[in-house]
């Protein structure tokens, strides 16, 4: 992808973490250098200024870092996505699978309201499982979404192919194989 080298470099590689042979990939480096911190959001957002969206929505935890920055430089609400059981009043729910088992992500149920054009952030997409399960929230309960960003993709899982075949606008920064 285009884009300058050294907000590439801000990510730091963990081997076998979480568990042997996977490769993690650390956004808490990029987060905690300001200057790679700005241009990670900015460049996530700039097609998307000028009131486009009216809210974003972020998947726990590291989505909220992203996407609550990503809010107040786009001038919009910020909506959480969270696991099952962390939200204190009515929610929606669904259920996606894992690896190994499943999992439930939810939402308030009056966090949108139908018709709102929303942006979908998280920090990273692999199989796209989690992001998918956010975008099917969203639309159940009628919010446009207009675009899914991400900081980093990895390719070889197919997320991004699975989310765009949903007919979503996908924007990563940077992928790695
Ligand atoms: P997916 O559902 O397979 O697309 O996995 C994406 C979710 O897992 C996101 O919420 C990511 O934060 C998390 N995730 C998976 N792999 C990594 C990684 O290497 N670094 C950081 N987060 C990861």
């Amino acid at each position: 992808q285009l884009l300058p080298r050294d907000l590439r470099d801000a990510i730091r590689t963990i081997p076998d973490y979480p568990k042997p042979g996977v490769m993690f990939r650390d956004i808490t480096t990029l987060l905690g250098d300001a200057g790679a911190f700005r241009r990670a959001v900015d460049e996530l957002v700039h097609p998307y200024a000028g009131g486009k969206a009216d809210k974003v929505a972020g998947i726990e935890a590291r989505g909220f870092i992203l996407g609550g920055a990503v809010a107040h430089q786009l001038s919009a609400g910020f909506v959480p996505i969270r696991k099952k059981g962390k939200l204190p009043h009515k929610t929606v729910r669904v259920s996606y699978l894992l690896e190994y088992g499943e999992d439930e992500i939810e939402m308030h149920a009056d966090a949108l309201v139908k018709g709102e054009r929303v942006i979908l952030v998280d920090d990273l997409i692999a199989t796209g499982g989690t992001a998918l399960a956010a975008v099917k929230l969203l639309r159940q309960i009628g919010a446009e979404v207009i675009a899914a960003c991400f900081v980093i993709d990895l390719p070889e899982l197919r997320g991004a192919d699975k989310l765009r075949d949903a007919g979503l606008e996908v924007r990563t920064l940077m992928s790695f194989e």
